[in-house]
């Protein structure tokens, strides 16, 4: 596994006193991003509103985090969530000062070599508590990537025998254990075994196996994982050493050969070749010609792990994601997520702007906001070539949004690559839903969205559907109700709509909900003028059940009850 599968630390700090230290721990990884506690901390890269679902989210996501705060806040915050987890990422404590630093989780992802890292780092020293890495200096069962440990059970019990004062051979290419103290003797019972072949796990044995194997497939043939782990054990070598697949650019969107990778573990690249054993080939001329002991497989062996990323190319990734109404706080973690793995991002300026801040390798195309379809097409471009590529919406990237101009540049292309492509649409919260959440539930029964833009559609259009959900007594949410280029057609269409509506009909507004500066208003569909509302507000009218009443607070609740006509008994 390349050093890319290794997510970015996250650096957690709850005041700006921990700002200068959180800067000099993010010279040490840049791509990592400072998140500060908002209204108390100052330039942080992120903010968040609260320390323990902050914390614990990072954590269910695998970021490793560097908490600069109390090691008791990080173990109490953290607590609940920690059985959850079978693998874990680094979690390390850091002093405000920077003058300690202690490793609290994730010894196998590999927190005793940050928690080392980081204190170098800070002229100090980490407070290492783990007996194997006190001793040894290196976390045996955590070895480097392009390495994988055998079996984590049996890896304890030998550094427990290791630790009780047994000597340890190396049979095999371990360059990172060269700086280690082991007690190393040519004669010893113990075994650090390092080696591709197959091989019966003993207690005697701590086995790790390089991921220098790689099996290229046809994927037409039939249940792909159960051949690759057949061909691997008729030629004696170990499935843990299996770096990744390989197939060809046919097979690309091809469900099975992707099903197979996530069986095996692995992940799948890609070549121009047919055959497999011309892909092995063609990705790797260097070596022995490769193997095939059944049809349809070839099995090639490096002499080291392998680079995958370094190997014919992957299968692009595009997703259309829906950053909610603004504040990152309504924002899926499927969607924070896309945002981390993203190579490009493409959008409308301010959008791509409210999803950062991003990293120094990841590349923004910022363009206008009526180029859409340009910009569907330039994000194939971009996926086709094996890059990883995120178009960006406000609120839903289904509602008036990017998602459908995506769609229509594929179904109007026959370019097999862009078809080839991983393509995922991740919603997001619409305005309406979240302006409606504001003012309670005026959207708590049947209800239109409607865009009022005559940019593409016929006004006549808009003008039936009006008086239809109008007579429909439908609640209605409009999108893009007003702009400098359509002046009068908000007027116009409140006109059609009180044909249906009594004037007290409650309407709300949401302006920039979600976002700094925000305004709710409730008024009543015979207060309401254009001059109220511009093209950042939604704009939302009750159907003939929606009612108001006071809060406690001095503002008013907005709902439409689930039933008509009479009341039901409760
Ligand atoms: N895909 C977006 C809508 C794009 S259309 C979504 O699902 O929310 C743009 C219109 O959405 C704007 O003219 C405005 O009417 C509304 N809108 C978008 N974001 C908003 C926000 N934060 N507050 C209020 N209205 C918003």
């Amino acid at each position: 596994m390349g050093a890319s599968n290794i997510k970015a630390p996250a650096i957690v700090i709850l005041g700006n006193g921990a700002l200068a230290t959180a800067k000099r721990i993010q010279q040490m990884y840049p791509d990592a991003l400072i998140h500060g506690l908002a209204e108390r901390v100052e330039g942080a890269d992120r903010s968040y509103a609260e320390f323990g679902a902050t914390l614990r989210l990072l954590y269910q996501q695998d970021t490793p985090i560097i908490a600069l705060c109390a090691a008791g806040i990080v173990i109490r915050t953290l607590a609940s969530v920690l059985l959850e987890k079978g693998a874990e990422p680094p979690v390390l404590a850091v002093a405000e000062d920077g003058s300690a630093v202690v490793p609290l989780l994730g010894g196998l992802g590999g927190v005793n070599v940050m928690a080392r890292e980081i204190a170098a780092g800070l002229n100090t020293a980490a407070a290492i508590t783990t007996s194997g890495e006190l001793r040894f200096g290196t976390c045996l069962l955590n070895p480097p990537s392009g390495y994988a440990l055998g079996d984590l059970e049996l890896g304890k019990r030998f550094v427990s025998d290791l630790l009780s004062g047994e000597s340890v051979r190396i049979e095999g290419s371990a360059p990172w254990l060269a700086q280690a103290q082991l007690p190393e003797d040519d004669r010893a019972q113990l075994a650090i075994h390092v080696g591709y072949a197959e091989r019966e796990p003993s207690a005697n044995e701590l086995l790790i196996y390089p991921r220098n194997v790689l099996v290229a497939v046809d994927a037409s043939i039939a249940n792909v994982a159960d051949v690759v782990r057949a061909a691997l054990h008729d030629s004696r070598i170990a499935s843990q050493s299996l770096a990744c697949l390989l197939a060809s650019e046919t097979d690309m969107a091809n469900p099975a050969l992707h099903a197979a990778a996530t069986d095996l573990g692995v992940s799948v690249r890609f070549t121009s070749q047919a055959s497999a054993i011309d892909m092995a080939q063609q990705v790797l001329p260097q070596l022995l010609p490769p193997i095939s002991p059944v049809d349809g497989v070839a099995i090639a062996v490096a002499p080291g792990p392998l680079d995958i990323d370094r190997i014919g190319r992957a299968r692009g990734r595009l997703a259309v994601v829906g950053l909610g109404p603004g504040a990152t706080a309504f924002m899926i973690p499927a969607v924070k997520t896309e945002l981390a793995r993203a190579n490009d991002v493409l959008g409308y300026e301010t959008y791509v702007r409210m999803a950062g801040p991003f990293r120094a390798d990841q590349v923004l195309h910022c363009t206008d906001n009526r180029e859409e379809m340009q910009r569907a097409r330039h994000a194939f471009e971009l996926a086709a070539q094996g890059r990883s590529v995120v178009v960006v919406s406000s609120g839903d990237p289904g509602v008036f949004a990017m998602a459908a101009a995506v769609l229509e540049a594929l179904h109007d292309s026959d370019n097999a690559h862009w078809h080839a492509v991983d393509l995922e649409i991740l919603p997001g919260v619409s305005a309406s839903l979240a302006t409606a959440a504001q003012a309670g539930a005026p959207l708590g029964h049947d209800f239109c969205l409607m865009s009022l833009s005559d940019n593409l559609k016929p006004w006549g259009l808009i003008e039936k559907r009006l008086d239809l959900a109008g007579q429909a007594d439908l609640a209605l949410a409009f999108y893009n109700p007003i702009s400098r280029s359509r002046p009068w057609q908000l007027g116009r269409a409140l006109e059609i709509v009180r044909q249906h509506r009594g004037p007290q009909t409650p309407v709300t507004l949401g302006r920039d909900i979600g976002r700094p500066g925000q305004t709710l208003r409730v008024t009543t569909l015979g207060d309401l003028t254009p001059e109220q509302v511009d093209m950042r507000t939604m704009v939302l009218i009750g159907s003939s059940t929606t009612c108001v009443f006071d809060r406690a607070d001095g503002r008013q609740w907005v709902y439409t009850p689930r039933w008509y006509g009479e009341k039901p008994e409760k």
